[in-house]
């Protein structure tokens, strides 16, 4: 089967319908000031121009997803014994992202080591995995918030996509790498690619000439480590911050979530819904302590695990794509590339441990 394909532009809208036949699709759609990830509808423009706002997280991972139906039951023979009876609500159907950038389906991965791990494996997080495939837009012009290239990836990095699609003059080069990718390839909308692969491979020598040389991230873990400590360098770098969230909420590879019961009478669902670290309730315990008390302490935490206690544990893979949206987002600009390398360049003045 040929694995390269050329889609012509008109045809696009075509190809998603017929490939909504049999899947949830979802594709990039303005919502105001933003492009979020919406189901794919033939008769809404798509915004596949520049990267989303918002990443395709919640395609395999809900804001808020139900996770069971629970119901309580005491024993009549002994009233003191409560039973619970639930029912998993696993998803159903299978779906496919078109237009996530690579930043956003190389998130998946970072998910994919935690949340796919031998022995702990999410069912939830794992169903919508294997029933969702990837048709990823190539980059052709970085913005210049991103820095897919500081951490091991690029505009045309394929990881975790099924399918690459590049934008070319008049159409579309589709390369599929994984069989779930080849049977989104059938289509008779789609021709050989072969005589355009050379302008696709340009396209993406062009976006990635574009991006400024970047810096050696391989000191990174260790450097926060030796800044663990110093409060000032974290209050510091955390001064403008608002603590409002978004950089988390809008992180392909951010996956923290809190769970949630809602009852009524006898009977509740159970739910997850994402987290934010930055948050001041996130590490907030029932005593009233909280061990990150400040936003410095909070941003401490986010940056050190993508940079530093994330990569320690998982064979030296930053936890951050690069997609640069907590720069663009963030209300204040806050910059986690400027902090990323000022505790690479940290030198303890004298005197100090
Ligand atoms: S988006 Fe900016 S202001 Fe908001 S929590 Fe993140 S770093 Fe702080
Ligand atoms: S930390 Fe910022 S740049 Fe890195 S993946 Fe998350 S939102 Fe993108």
């Amino acid at each position: 089967m040929d694995s390269i394909k050329y889609l012509k532009s008109t045809d696009l809208k075509h190809w998603l319908e017929e490939l909504a036949r049999e899947n949830s699709v979802f594709a990039p759609r303005a919502e105001g000031d933003s492009v979020i990830f919406a189901p794919f509808e033939p008769k809404q423009e798509m915004s596949i121009k520049h990267a989303p706002t918002v990443p395709p997280k919640k395609t395999v991972f809900p804001q808020s997803e139900k996770l069971v139906d629970f119901t309580y039951s005491k024993d009549p023979e002994n009233l003191g014994r409560v039973m619970i009876e639930g029912k998993e609500i696993l998803p159903e159907g299978t779906a496919v992202v078109f237009g996530g950038r690579p930043c956003d389906v190389r998130g998946f991965t970072m998910f994919d080591r935690v949340y796919l791990a031998e022995k702990t494996a999410d069912i939830y997080y794992k169903t919508r995995r294997d029933n969702t495939s990837f048709i990823t837009l190539a980059c052709e012009k970085p913005e210049n918030t991103c820095f897919c290239h500081w951490v091991g990836s690029s505009p045309s990095d394929t990881t975790g996509s099924d399918v690459m699609a590049t934008p070319i003059e008049g159409g579309y080069v589709l390369e599929a790498f994984t069989e779930r990718g080849q049977d989104l390839l059938t289509s008779r909308l789609l021709e050989n690619g072969d005589r355009w692969i050379l302008e696709a491979q340009e396209v993406h020598t062009i976006a990635a000439g574009s991006l400024t040389e970047a810096p050696n991230l391989s000191q990174a873990p260790q450097k926060l480590l030796d800044v663990f400590d110093n409060m000032d360098f974290w209050e510091n770098a955390a001064a403008k911050c608002l603590s409002c969230g978004a950089c988390t909420y809008l992180c392909p590879s951010c996956y923290c979530f809190n769970i949630t019961d809602e009852t009524a009478g006898m009977q509740g669902t159970r739910f997850r819904s994402w987290d934010n670290c930055m948050s001041a309730q996130f590490t907030m315990e029932a005593s009233g302590h909280n061990p990150r008390p400040t936003k410095a302490h909070r941003l401490k935490n986010r940056i050190g695990h993508k940079f530093s206690y994330y990569p320690t544990i998982h064979n030296r893979i930053i936890s951050c794509c690069g997609c640069g949206r907590c720069i663009k987002s963030c209300p204040v600009s806050l910059d986690i590339r400027e902090i990323v390398l000022e505790a690479i360049n940290y030198e303890p003045a004298a005197g100090e441990e």
